[in-house]
């Protein structure tokens, strides 16, 4: 399984009925090809995790590239032969509004840095970290 983590920019801010819309259509897709994953979402910037077989994957990030809606899309982190993290998850979601302190246990000052900051391309392991604390938050 190979699994895909990058950051973007939104274009504009998205309102909940655009992240909801967004949610909903990649969740239908991701379900017909078999990908699962998780978006964060804060402050016009979005961190996504995409899992599932590596031609699939690779074919929905030049889709999700060449959308207008944001930009910026960098890759922080590329595994081939992963665990799969998010299995179930056609694509799990968080809209993290500061201060997160008080909704995530065992709390740490990384989950208020901004998705883009150069933390997570220093040390993409802290990518996956975030994404999984929320995954672990939500179940
Ligand atoms: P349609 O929904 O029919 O869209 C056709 C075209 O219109 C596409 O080029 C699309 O980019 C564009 N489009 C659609 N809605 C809008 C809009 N409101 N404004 C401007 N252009 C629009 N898709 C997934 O399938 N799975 C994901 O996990 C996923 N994650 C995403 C994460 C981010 C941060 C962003 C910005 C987009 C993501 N998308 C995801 C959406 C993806 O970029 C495509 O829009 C979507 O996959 C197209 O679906 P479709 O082929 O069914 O075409």
């Amino acid at each position: 399984m190979y699994r895909l983590i990058y950051v973007s920019s939104a274009v504009e801010h998205f309102s909940g009925q655009e992240l909801e819309d967004l949610l909903k259509k990649s969740r239908e897709n991701n379900s017909a090809a078999g990908l699962t994953g998780m978006l964060l979402y804060r402050d016009g910037n979005f961190m996504q995790c995409l899992e599932g077989p590596k031609d699939a994957v690779c074919r929905l990030e030049l889709k999700i590239k060449a959308d207008p809606r944001h930009r910026g899309m960098l890759t922080l982190l590329q595994e081939e032969n992963a665990q799969p993290e998010f299995s179930g998850w056609a694509m799990g979601f968080k809209k993290l509004d500061s201060p997160t302190a008080l909704e995530v246990p065992g709390y740490s000052n990384f989950l208020d840095l901004s998705l883009t900051n150069e933390q997570f391309q220093v040390h993409p392991s802290k990518s996956l970290r975030l994404l999984l604390t929320f995954r672990n938050a939500m179940r």
